[in-house]
């Protein structure tokens, strides 16, 4: 006899019995490869099947488990075309009969033949004064071909009579066929499933083992022992974020080779002088902040956070002023070539009082000279080779989250290397997203981070309408009569696809044409989309900044900042489709000057989610707490409106559980302070760096 294969936790899920290369196929859709991924494939929800409901107590519309014997089976055509048979059986038990119904599966009289003792779940329907299951689950209990593995411990059944578990599934891999398989395969491997949580984290946290929470994820023996998998492999989950985020912002502290810039207290007076307004108390102690960070040995690491219009440019600047007056290069990078003009713009009018030269550096803007010692601005050209740097020693990234790691990666590199001395910069990233506390120090858990949380005085808050179709035509008239009074403003196209693509270009193309004929033949209309050539944008925004442009008609491009003070209306399209957070940015771009601004949320045929989220649009003006509520009710894949942000995506745990979040981080800390490179955890380390810990490592 041969000997069959040992399953192990590595085994290709394609050599399990029944499995074969093309279920494998399918099942790679859902990033199953092997038996740890299938059993790491948890079930986002449980159907209650737990109770086994006698027949007779079966109640039309309710979810339950019957318990019986098939007394018939039959087969039927009919008459639809859709359905072309119906099978039939009927259930009995002490107290009844119930009739059990399908459609199209021929192969359940065969099945089904009696006698057959069998559990079955659904819901109950009502016919003709006749009980009935339609497409029920079902389980044979007493099929004598199939040996019954009682080996993994718990109630036998795992489509029925049990909290049966739901999983995402894909074409070709239903629920049933993922229930199948895992309980197939767990009960020979989980024995291999080691501990790889230090035992006082268990311990003072309350944790079921590893080996425990998996099993119990799958076939729960009820809802305790559910919740509890659950919160286990939840903490798990974020434990390792914050693991991973700590040892990163450990490795940096390690850096301990850059240039101490002396805080200049003279020069920085004279600055915040100049300034034709007085400082929030926000940005007093953001400044405060960097301007001690920089003046360390230690590389700094910090984000600065703050609203649209909270004033990060003004920080920004002390950073860059203390720099260069201690005689290192400032970079600062943005997302794209409009932002980068307007910095340029913006801090060379308030440095060069100060003898500091800023130089412009875009793909269309090279420089003629080689750069001097002073402040570098422009877009991700800055990483390439005809950029010259010297002695950079702080590096400032706006909008950072627009960025990909590599290329901030590859920024910060270059500036290093441009130092002779091999000096690491400073590192400033700012963004005007507003993050929700806890995802902040979950995926920022590596960086020291700032908070500009309140507005400079006297801003008005935009208010904001959502605007029901019949109303359309008022509002284009409302937005005429403003227009005399000369005033400016966005209409913003609808968001065809998440990122700018020739879709969204012939939209916004066609809607401009839309409105200058039908709508506002007597107006001047501009548009601006991400396909533009920069000159043709820049063009454009400097009509508009000299007002000869009324309504700018664009695409949802102009969302990274664009200031034009005397632009107080926005209509924005399909709002729905945009998240929180992006809307309240858009909405940033007006009010920005003494006048009250209006936006205009315009969406069709919206749910009552979206409705709600369009509300809160209406009534909250902080960011923040706009983000907060897009993350209750949307989940953090849509915080920005879009799913790129795939690193946001948590697979059991939950950014709203804050609790979770920071007895995780502690949890996190406290075993980095006992092992900083993690060696007295070789499981924990190996889950870390290898994801799943599959095998016992030898020991050393
Ligand atoms: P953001 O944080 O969106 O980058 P900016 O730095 O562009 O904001 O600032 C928005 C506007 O507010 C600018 O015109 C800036 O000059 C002004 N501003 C910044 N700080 C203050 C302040 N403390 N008081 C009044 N106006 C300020
Ligand atoms: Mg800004």
């Amino acid at each position: 006899m041969v000997k069959k294969p040992h399953l192990k936790l590595e085994t290709n899920i394609r050599y399990v019995k029944g499995v074969g290369p093309k279920i494998a196929s399918r099942l790679a859709k859902l990033n199953i490869e092997t038996i740890a991924d299938i059993i790491n494939h948890y079930p986002f929800r449980h159907e209650d099947y737990s109770q086994i409901t006698p027949i007779e107590l079966a109640q039309p519309g309710k979810k339950v488990t019957l318990i019986g014997n098939i007394k018939k089976i039959t087969s039927n055509y009919t008459r639809s075309a859709k359905q072309k048979t119906i099978q039939t059986a009927i259930l009995e038990d002490e107290t009844g009969q119930i009739d059990l119904v399908w459609f199209n599966q021929p192969y359940l009289k065969k099945n089904l033949q009696p006698p057959k003792l069998v559990s079955v779940s659904g819901k109950i329907n009502q016919r003709n004064n006749q009980l009935q299951i339609i497409y029920p689950d079902y389980e044979i209990l007493n099929n004598k071909n199939e040996k019954i593995d009682n080996t993994i411990g718990v109630n036998l059944t795992k489509d029925t009579g049990r909290l049966v578990p739901i999983y995402p599934t894909t074409q070709g891999i239903s629920s049933k066929y993922l229930r199948k398989i895992i309980s197939l395969v767990l009960p020979k491997v989980k024995d291999q499933i080691i501990e790889n949580l230090p035992l006082e984290t268990l311990a003072n946290n309350k944790l079921i083992s590893k080996n425990k929470a998996i099993l119990e994820i799958h076939f729960p023996e009820n809802k305790k022992a559910l919740h509890q998998a659950r919160y286990r492999l939840a903490f798990e989950e974020l434990l390792i974020i914050h693991l991973k985020k700590l040892q990163k912002k450990q490795n940096w502290k390690k850096q301990k080779n850059s240039p101490i810039m002396s805080k200049k207290i003279k020069v920085l007076k004279r600055f915040l002088y100049t300034l034709p307004f007085e400082l929030t108390q926000a940005q007093k102690n953001a400044i405060a902040e960097i301007t001690n960070d920089i003046n360390k040995k230690q590389a700094m690491n910090r984000l600065l956070q703050g609203d649209v219009g909270s004033g990060k440019t003004v920080v920004a600047a002390v950073a860059a002023l203390q720099t260069v007056k201690n005689n290192y290069q400032a970079v600062l990078m943005a997302p794209t070539e409009i932002l980068a003009q307007q910095h340029y713009h913006n801090l060379s009018k308030m440095l060069q009082p100060f003898e500091i030269n800023c130089q412009l550096l875009t793909s269309s803007h090279k420089p003629s000279s080689p750069s001097s010692k002073d402040l570098i601005i422009g877009t991700h050209a800055l990483i390439h080779q005809y950029a010259n740097f010297i002695q950079v020693g702080l590096v400032i990234i706006d909008e950072q989250h627009r960025f990909g790691v590599t290329q901030r990666g590859k920024l910060i590199k270059k500036a290093q290397i441009a130092d002779k001395d091999n000096l690491f910069p400073h590192v400033l990233t700012m963004t005007a997203t507003p993050i929700p506390r806890t995802i902040t120090l979950t995926i920022y858990g590596d960086l020291d981070v700032s908070t500009l949380d309140e507005l400079p005085p006297g801003r008005m808050p935009v208010k904001t309408y959502l605007v029901p179709s019949r109303k359309r035509q008022k509002c284009y008239q409302w937005i005429k009569s403003k227009i005399k009074k000369g005033h400016q403003g966005f209409i913003i196209c609808p968001l065809v696809e998440e990122s700018e693509n020739l879709e969204s270009v012939k939209s916004a193309t066609d809607e401009y044409h839309r409105l200058s004929q039908r709508i506002f033949p007597n107006v001047n209309l501009g548009l601006l989309h991400g396909q533009m050539k920069s000159s043709q944008k820049e063009n454009v925004l400097q009509q508009m900044n000299r007002g000869e442009i009324d309504i700018l008609v664009a695409t949802p491009v102009v969302e990274v900042g664009i200031d034009i003070p005397n632009a107080n209306f926005m209509i924005i399209e399909t709002a729905n489709r945009f998240g929180l957070a992006q809307l309240h940015q858009l909405r940033g771009r007006i009010g920005r000057g003494n006048k009250q601004a209006y936006c205009f949320l315009f969406a069709q045929k919206i749910g009552k989610k979206a409705k709600k989220r369009l509300v809160a649009m209406e009534n909250i003006t902080n960011g923040l707490k706009l983000a907060e509520i897009d993350l209750k009710i949307r989940g953090p894949g849509e915080i920005y409106g879009t799913k790129q942000h795939g690193y946001l995506e948590l697979k059991i745990a939950s950014y709203n559980d804050i609790e979770m979040i920071k007895k995780t981080r502690q949890a996190a800390a406290k075993i980095l302070t006992k092992s900083p490179n993690l060696d007295k955890y070789p499981q924990l380390k190996q889950t870390i760096y290898n994801g799943q810990a599959v095998k016992p490592l030898a020991q050393n």
